[in-house]
């Protein structure tokens, strides 16, 4: 069986490259070293059929989102753009004044572990869950949080799975 891409139409060969892109594998190995500037990731990010968010390692904060992804956390471009996961995931340790990723509590979070890792070593990771106490403007809550990562050249994709 063989695939089309998204983004050209052309066939997607299955190839060992692809089982590592589990979250862009819908777009071809061309259209993914092609991709560069805020539009190529836009087109890349929308031909992925769930909400994900493009990260940057360093310093650790979201490049941009796809659209469904901004549904999901019911934010615009602006408020996750240059943003910190957390901030965007409204999780409550990003409101501290260490901020996501650096205040205590987020040391044992498997989300920023598995976002790290992904930066360090290039592993994938899948289904990576977690709970967060997400603050939203009717009060706090607990929500279950489910991620996958990729490593896309120097950024990374995370791809949300559960958020409610
Ligand atoms: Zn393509």
């Amino acid at each position: 069986m063989t695939a089309s891409c998204t983004l050209c139409g052309k066939p997607v060969v299955p190839n060992t490259k692809a089982a590592h892109r589990s979250i862009s594998f819908d777009v071809c190995d061309s259209c993914v070293s092609r991709v560069s500037g805020a539009s190529g990731y836009a087109a890349l990010l929308d031909a992925i059929d769930a909400p994900v968010l493009l990260m940057q390692g360093n310093p650790r904060q979201v490049v941009t989102a796809n659209r469904m992804a901004l549904e999901l956390f019911g934010k615009k471009p602006e408020q996750v753009e240059a943003h910190r996961g957390g901030e965007v995931f409204d999780c409550v340790h990003s409101f501290t004044e260490a901020g996501c990723g650096k205040d205590a509590n987020c040391e044992h979070c498997k989300i920023r572990i598995a976002i790290v890792d992904t930066f360090t070593s290039a592993n994938s990771h899948q289904g990576v869950s977690t709970e967060l106490s997400i603050k939203k403007a009717d009060g706090t809550r607990t929500y279950a949080l489910q991620v996958s990562t990729e490593k896309l050249g120097d950024l990374a994709l995370v791809r949300i799975e559960r958020y409610e």
